[in-house]
């Protein structure tokens, strides 16, 4: 059938039944004919209202434009000028909430697939020859920035600084660069290759990364002032501490929080055991108690760490799922089961401490809470045991507490976020700026990324009012 001008342009994906037991990504990118075709279904609003659903305020019409006038260089400067990261957030954000739900296309067809277009550009402009000699920019600024994190806020301000001419320190408390970039989204949908790539282009920038560093153990925040010389520090630490559910059985062999799950396969390579050295215990079937984009995630790797059976189980319904729209299809596609309305009471083991099963309870949905989102009642008498063997919990994440505890001058709310300034990202202590999901709590890649860019022309500002140019 002749595809209309209606349709937006689909992206080629993977077979679900192959792709649903490797960890080779799932889309495979628009070709350039798909990309030209798309871009030319934008109408060039006179307002782009698209631009408006962007948290970062890509200039999402004129890039498309320079596509449809097949400049894919230009296309790729001014992506690279708004989001730093468009590589990644091609492949992450959840545009149907953002830009793509407010285009006018939208209005009488489908809406223009932004998103596809964004990763095509910023695709194309990782495969081109560097236009430099590859080296290390040096800095041409005195004052140092210490960067504690590298998930995307972290990434973000270093990357700017660098571009300010400040010299840049990240500091990781894990073995390696990302943040949840690299041990929480599988490569089945974020490649590593691509993230590397990005670190590649900030070291160019001369950021200099050192992992292993944990800040407010290995160093505190007065060592990196007054013994390491840095002239401020912005704190990017994301939202790493796992929520559990505070139900009996939830210590039993074979439940894992989402966090040690998804680091497990993807930071510590489970998948390629036995070549490396560090499984994980995943079994026949899986039960996966949440509804996020961390729990399709976590979904859909047991099923490639080869489990047979693998489940979906949240207390509300599909309409109140939070996870992206492709996500939840594809995961479909490759055969997860879900199970609506459904709220686990137990897990249930055997005398030797393993998982047998998963009892939970039917529920139904009463007046909106103060989520906004309708409240799940429970049905009286309504238990039942799903027979599993690995449960995996994906019910949310807080900020960890490590960095505020040892330094107390440094605010936070009740739930543990870093409490700043809305403007400028500083925090209660002076030259200390923070961002991403360490103050938000679980957000998204491109609120942590504007906030990470925003705490950047901040720190630099603060930094030349006493300016002492090397
Ligand atoms: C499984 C999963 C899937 C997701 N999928 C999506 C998606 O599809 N789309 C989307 O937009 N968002 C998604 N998100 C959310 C998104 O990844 C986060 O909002 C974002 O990564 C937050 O960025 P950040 O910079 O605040 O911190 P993080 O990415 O959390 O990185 C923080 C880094 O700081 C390090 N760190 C912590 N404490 C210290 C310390 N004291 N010293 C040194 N280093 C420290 C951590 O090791 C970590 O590497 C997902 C999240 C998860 C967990
Ligand atoms: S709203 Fe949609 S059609 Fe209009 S400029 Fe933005 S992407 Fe193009």
């Amino acid at each position: 059938m002749p595809v209309k001008r209606i349709d937006k342009t689909a992206m080629p994906e993977r077979n679900a039944k192959q792709r649903a037991r490797d960890f080779s990504e799932v889309n495979e990118g628009y070709r350039y004919e798909h990309a030209l075709f798309e871009a030319e279904r934008c109408l060039r609003c006179q307002d782009p209202v698209c631009v408006e659903g962007c948290p970062v305020r890509v200039p999402i019409d004129k890039f498309i434009h320079r596509v449809a006038a097949r400049d894919l260089a230009g296309a790729a400067q001014i992506l690279r000028d708004a989001n730093p990261l468009s590589s990644i957030c091609g492949r992450v954000c959840p545009q149907e909430m953002q830009c793509e739900k407010n285009c006018h296309m939208g209005a009488r067809y489908r809406p223009v697939a932004i998103g596809h277009l964004e990763r095509f550009v910023s695709d194309w402009a990782q495969g081109q020859p560097l236009t430099t000699n590859g080296q290390a920019k040096k800095p041409w600024r005195a004052e140092k920035v210490a960067i504690v994190g590298s998930g995307p806020s972290g990434l973000v301000c270093a990357g700017e600084l660098a571009r300010l001419g400040h010299p840049v320190t990240v500091f990781e408390a894990l073995h390696a660069p990302g943040g949840v970039l690299r041990y929480g989204i599988p490569e089945f949908r974020l490649p590593n290759r691509i993230l590397d790539a990005e670190l590649d282009g900030l070291r160019r920038l001369g950021v200099e990364f050192v992992n292993n560093v944990i800040i407010g153990k290995t160093l505190t925040l007065d060592q990196l002032f007054d013994e390491m010389g840095y002239s401020a520090v912005f704190i990017g630490t994301g939202a790493g501490l796992p929520k559990f559910m505070n139900i009996p059985g939830e210590g039993l062999n074979g439940v894992y929080s989402a966090n040690e799950f998804l680091t497990r396969i993807n930071l510590m390579q489970a998948s390629s055991f036995p070549h490396v050295d560090t499984p994980v215990e995943v079994g026949k079937r899986v039960a996966v108690i949440g509804s996020g984009n961390t729990a399709m995630d976590c979904v859909r790797s047991s099923l490639r760490m080869g489990a047979e059976e693998a489940m979906v189980v949240y207390r509300r319904s599909e309409k109140e799922m939070s996870a992206r729209v492709e996500e939840y299809h594809h995961a479909i596609e490759e055969g997860v089961k879900f199970l609506w309305l459904n709220n686990p009471v137990e897990v249930m083991g055997d005398d030797k401490g393993w998982v047998t099963g998963l009892k939970c309870m039917k529920m139904e949905l009463g007046a909106p809470d103060d989520s906004g989102r309708a409240r799940p009642v429970p049905i009286k008498g309504s238990e039942f045991v799903i027979p599993v063997d690995t449960v995996v919990l994906a019910i949310g994440t807080t900020p960890n507490p490590l960095l505020t505890r040892a330094n107390k001058d440094i605010r936070t709310t009740k739930w543990g976020g870093l409490m700043v300034d809305e403007g400028t990202g500083e925090t209660s202590r002076r030259r200390v700026y923070a961002g991403g999901d360490a103050v938000t709590g679980a957000a998204t890649v491109i609120l942590a990324a504007g906030a990470g860019k925003r705490a950047a022309t901040a720190i630099h500002e603060d930094l030349v009012k006493e300016a002492q140019p090397v």
